[in-house]
């Protein structure tokens, strides 16, 4: 059955590793907005351009470049699953105005709950892998930066906002302007809270059980 599913949690909550075994699971297509703008920078494009200074802030990029892009990338797509979108109530409204026009309303809005001081140790023990982006945290294994990806073999590396301070301002952001996302779809009776500790696939578990409803 076709699933349109949003994935909210703050910074670190573990929505990437999530999404990386819900795609595979469900067979449906990831739209992940950080992924995209660490392309699109890395890419020297002019949405890269416009975006860098704000992600490297830990600040959200403006509205209608992100509404612009997942319009783009929701494009003939009547599956999916949206990781990092819609972060403010103004992307939430634009995303329902596509949907509509779409004739596909949202399956659910999945929030994985995590505990601040959880979130920065996570985000601070946090690696990516350069190609394919699988996350992988000092936590759970020994890693560094330079070692090779198991999956794909490019080169494992620290995000640039990844460092205490950018974490800071991420989280004050995302209980700024995120939160209130949470409360539009809480009103909408789609949100559905997941306890987001414990291992990936535990986390994931409580997902499928309520994905299966
Ligand atoms: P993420 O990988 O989801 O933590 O996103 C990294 C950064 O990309 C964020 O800190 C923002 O600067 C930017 N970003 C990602 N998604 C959005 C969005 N929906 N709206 C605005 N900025 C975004």
């Amino acid at each position: 059955m076709a699933k349109r599913i949003v994935i909210m949690g703050a910074p670190g909550a573990g929505k990437g590793s999530q999404v990386s075994i819900i795609k595979e699971k469900y067979d449906i297509d990831a739209i992940v907005t950080g992924d995209l703008l660490r392309r699109h920078v890395s890419d020297k494009t002019d949405i890269g351009r416009a975006a860098a200074a704000y992600m490297n802030e830990g600040k959200l990029v403006p509205d209608d470049i992100i509404i612009d892009m997942i319009r783009e990338e929701m494009k003939g797509k009547d599956s999916f699953i949206l990781d990092g979108f819609p972060r403010t109530v103004v992307q939430a409204e634009a995303l329902d105005r596509m949907l509509e026009e779409m004739q596909l309303p949202l399956t659910v809005a999945i929030l994985l709950s995590v505990d601040d001081e959880i979130i920065v140790k996570r985000l601070t023990s946090r690696f990516v892998c350069s190609g394919c982006g699988k996350i992988f945290s000092s936590l759970r294994e020994p890693v560094k930066e330079g070692d090779k990806c198991s999956d794909c073999g490019a080169s494992i590396i620290r995000r640039k906002d990844d460092n205490e301070e950018t974490i800071k301002e991420r989280l004050r952001v995302y209980r700024e302007q995120t939160f209130p996302v949470v409360e539009y779809y809480r009103r909408k009776g789609i949100l559905k809270e997941v306890d987001g500790t414990g291992t990936p696939q535990e986390v994931f578990e409580r997902i499928d059980s309520l994905l299966g409803e």
